[in-house]
């Protein structure tokens, strides 16, 4: 079969990059987002007040287009979303975006093997469907909020009260003035709980396990990105495949890494005053950052010292009229409850056949490369390889399933992507990368990368010399993967666009 309509969902930076990739191939491409606007999580109504990257925008950034010289270290999601959409426009997605249309139903034809027929909802509630060669999923890792099942919701609300997630908290003004209780302590929970105690009348925040957390600058000098985004930081955690370096690192030179990270520690401890605070996390360092980044807001510690955020290591035994109850008998005032409890991730739309094969009963994505399920023809995903350089791993990850379509990458046999596919996810689980449904790359970017560009026949990038180690990403440096494939199937006379893909 010949592979031309090519569907994209979803039109965050994962869709995008996907889009664009297929189009500048030449292929036809057409691309569902179920909101108004571009963006994603960064989109107006999906982003709470003075959200900004955790990723310094130099990292956060597509390869070959640029963040604006004139952003920030850390641009604001305002930011983000402007540069998205100049993106969009530049590389002409922004014509092949049908916005305020839902993909609500995905079923194969003869198997896939025939392509999708994709069934959508737009905003007038018609129902339509088309059919396409090849579907790419870009519906994000955080995109469906989560909100534990909490007793008592509805007294709560109707004593004219408020419950929110992180995303729906998307002005001041339901702040303002108010007791706030915010549940979680990831990063958009501490981002509102430093919101609601800058404008609120009381702040608290309740999480059962602490965790971690990173200041942007060590010593006020340092900028993180040089101590957790290069490829020395990458060594000194776990690999599923590592290089001879970090096997080495990871058996007789585990004293070594263990120094390491013990000092990190120890720096965030004195840095933060965990130890008075009681807030020294119960789990070692390096599991936090297996896990994901998660960088403190600047002032959040200053705050709980001086109790305008007033923190809680317990649960929500329930919601009661006008506050809530906490499990250890306590109770809070409270108007306003902000859920900073994450995501949960979901295909709801694909056939039901196909989603047991993607989506395990327990929550895991059996992805080979985290790209494609070697069980289901002619579908692919985008954005399900998170890491801290979302733009970059998108782009990349799109750029591979191109050339896979074309023919470009020879893969084993069904039975060993299959063998490898699930020994990955396998060895995922028990080293603590099982985060976000197994998608988890926090601290092996370089490493994804490298493999996805051996599998296109280029070489890793960043690497060689003791500078390049100690470089964080760079994601510049793959700027010029597109003209690279493009001198390596002109020297080999590979190119024979449009090809099928055969798995
Ligand atoms: C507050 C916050 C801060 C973050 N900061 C960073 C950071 O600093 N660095 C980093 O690497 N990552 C960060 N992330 C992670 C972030 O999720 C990724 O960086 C990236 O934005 C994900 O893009 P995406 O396109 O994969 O998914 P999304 O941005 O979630 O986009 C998915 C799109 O698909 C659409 N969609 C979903 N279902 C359907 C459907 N059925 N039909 C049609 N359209 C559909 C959605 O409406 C959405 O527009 C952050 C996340 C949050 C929430």
């Amino acid at each position: 079969m010949l592979i031309q309509k090519v569907c994209v969902i979803g039109a965050g930076i994962s869709g995008l990059a996907a889009a664009k990739t297929f189009i500048e191939e030449g292929y036809e491409v057409q691309v569902y987002e179920k909101q108004g606007a571009i963006g994603g999580v960064w989109e107006k109504s999906r982003r709470y007040p003075g959200v900004t990257t955790q990723t310094p925008g130099r990292i956060y950034t597509y390869p070959d287009y640029p963040l604006p010289a004139s952003y920030p270290e850390w641009p604001t999601g305002e930011q983000v979303n402007a540069y998205l959409e100049s993106y969009a426009n530049h590389f002409g997605v922004v014509q092949q975006i049908q916005f305020n249309t839902e993909v609500i139903a995905l079923n194969a034809i003869d198997d896939g093997h025939k392509g999708w027929m994709v069934t959508l909802r737009t905003s007038e509630g018609n129902t339509i469907t088309n059919n396409f060669d090849f579907v790419v999923i870009c519906n994000g890792v955080n995109h469906i909020p989560y909100i534990p099942q909490v007793p008592g919701i509805n007294s709560f609300k109707e004593s004219g009260c408020s419950v929110l997630h992180s995303t729906q908290v998307n002005s001041i003004a339901q702040l303002e003035d108010k007791r706030v209780v915010v549940v979680g302590f990831g990063k958009s929970a501490c981002d509102i709980a430093m919101l609601a105690a800058e404008h609120g009348s009381k702040c608290h925040i309740i999480f059962h396990q602490g965790n971690w957390k990173i200041p942007r600058f060590f010593f006020r000098l340092i900028n993180f990105k040089f101590l957790i985004f290069t490829r020395f930081a990458e060594a000194m955690t776990p690999k599923y495949k590592p290089n001879s370096v970090e096997k080495w690192l990871h058996s007789g030179g585990k004293r070594l890494v263990n120094i390491f990270w013990r000092l990190n520690e120890t720096i965030l401890r004195y840095s933060f005053k965990l130890d008075a605070l009681g807030l020294v996390p119960e789990k070692p360092l390096i599991e936090a950052i297996v896990a994901s980044i998660n960088m403190a807001p600047t002032d959040f510690y200053k705050y709980i010292r001086s109790q305008k955020i007033q923190t809680h290591k317990t649960s929500i035994a329930r919601l009661v009229k006008n506050g809530v109850e906490l499990a250890s008998g306590k109770k809070l005032n409270a108007d306003v409850v902000v859920f900073g409890t994450g995501f949960r991730q979901a295909l709801p739309f694909l056939e039901e056949k196909y989603r047991h094969q993607c989506l395990d009963k327990e929550g895991y994505f059996h992805l080979y490369r985290n790209l494609i399920n070697p069980n289901v023809p002619n579908l692919a995903f985008v954005g399900y390889n998170t890491g801290f350089s979302a733009n970059l791993s998108s782009d990349i990850g799109a750029r591979w399933l191109v050339e896979l379509v074309k023919g470009h990458i020879s893969l084993p046999a069904k039975e060993k992507l299959i063998a490898e596919m699930e020994a990955d996810l396998e060895w995922r689980k028990s080293h603590g990368y099982a985060g976000y449904g197994g998608t988890c790359f926090f601290s092996s970017t370089f490493h994804y990368l490298d493999t996805l560009l051996h599998d296109m026949g280029l070489p890793a990038r960043q690497t060689g010399s003791f500078v390049a180690v100690m470089q964080p990403l760079n994601s510049q440096a793959y700027s010029n993967v597109r003209a690279q494939l493009q001198d390596l199937h002109r020297a080999t006379k590979k190119d024979v666009f449009p090809k099928n893909l055969k798995l």
